[in-house]
């Protein structure tokens, strides 16, 4: 695998790009958005997390000329017929974590399945095209929050194998076990047999 590798993540949340550095680790030198001075917001009108993530991806090649990484999010939950989907991070407000959980679970009042599972969709984009990778972390839902760590839906969701929140797990111990990492794990895998 090349060192150094510059990667261009599409997303403006210097969060989100500190913590794909810390997974790929210092063979890649991870860029955002800001980094590359671009500003607007990119339009996610997709109608699944692979579009989305395609279309964040190529955006960002066809800008810069750099190999990129587009990302997409969201709970799928099997009793609301996998809502809230590609709708997870605006489903009661924008980016409103609290009205977001309280939509979700308000909708499974009542409703014994809680099975939900988190899923990101990696698109990576080069002069070769677009090359996808998937990660999925099952789990169940509670009734209320617990714990207060993370982000989005982590103080509902209780991963398979284990009686704590996303929310009251560590971040590294989350980290190791999420979606969006077994996505990236992937994409690493694919680098490797690739160079
Ligand atoms: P994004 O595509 O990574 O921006 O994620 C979209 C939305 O999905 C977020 O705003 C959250 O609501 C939800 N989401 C994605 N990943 C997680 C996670 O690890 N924990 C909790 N919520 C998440």
């Amino acid at each position: 695998m090349k060192t150094n590798m510059e990667l261009l993540v599409a997303t403006h949340n210097e969060h989100k790009k500190e913590e794909i550095q810390q997974i790929l680790g210092d063979d890649f030198v991870v860029k955002s958005l800001t980094d590359y001075h671009i500003h607007e917001e990119i339009v996610e009108d997709g109608n699944s997390f692979n579009a989305n993530a395609l279309i964040k991806a190529k955006y960002c090649f066809e800008k810069t000329g750099v190999p990129s990484l587009g990302d997409d999010s969201g709970l799928v939950v099997e009793s609301l017929d996998g809502r809230p989907g590609i709708f997870s991070a605006r489903y009661a407000g924008d980016h409103d974590f609290a009205k977001n959980i309280e939509k979700v679970l308000d909708e499974m009042k009542d409703v014994e399945n809680r099975k939900a599972y988190f899923i990101t969709v990696l698109c990576y984009y080069d002069e070769n095209g677009a090359k996808y990778f998937d990660g999925r972390v099952h789990g169940d839902l509670l009734t209320e929050n617990k714990g207060f760590k993370g982000f989005g839906y982590d103080p509902i969701f209780v991963p398979e194998g284990y009686n704590m929140t996303f929310a009251q797990m560590e971040s590294q111990d989350k980290n190791r076990i999420s979606h969006r990492k077994q996505a990236l794990d992937l994409f690493l895998d694919f680098l490797k047999v690739r160079d």
